[in-house]
């Protein structure tokens, strides 16, 4: 079964640019374009990964995760905060919240694959 998953992600240009990046590797991607959204496909889908914009509608991304990491079975799963202010203490924020990673935008297109699939290599390993 291919690895999902998941990009948080409310504008649709950033949306597009992240699913063209990671669509020729063969994953089941899934999309939210709020954080309620990303919420609710999280816990019905249980995704392998989440990349989650930080700025959403609803329920911020940093929130999201935080409720995440509180909820039996969605304590572990890798999650890619992504920012577009990049401001002096995001990548701690992030962190702070549960993130694994932190990238900002514009996203590298050419470097995003090789993150994802690092870190859905370690959790395999985690999983053993
Ligand atoms: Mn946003």
């Amino acid at each position: 079964m291919p690895e999902k998953i998941l990009i948080v992600e409310d504008n649709p240009q950033n949306m597009k640019v992240v699913m063209m990046a990671l669509r020729p590797h063969g994953y089941t991607l899934l999309q939210a374009t709020d954080g309620e959204e990303a919420l609710e496909i999280t816990v019905s889908e249980k995704p392998d990964l989440i990349i989650m914009d930080v700025q959403l509608p609803k329920v911020s991304g940093l929130e999201v995760t935080r409720r995440l990491r509180q909820m039996p079975g969605f304590s572990h799963i890798p999650i890619i905060a992504v920012t577009a202010y990049a401001m002096k203490g995001d990548r701690e924020k992030a962190i702070e919240a549960g993130c694994d990673a932190y990238l900002s935008k514009p996203i590298n297109t050419r470097e995003l694959p090789g993150v994802v699939a690092a870190m859905l290599s370690q959790q395999r390993k985690n999983k053993l």
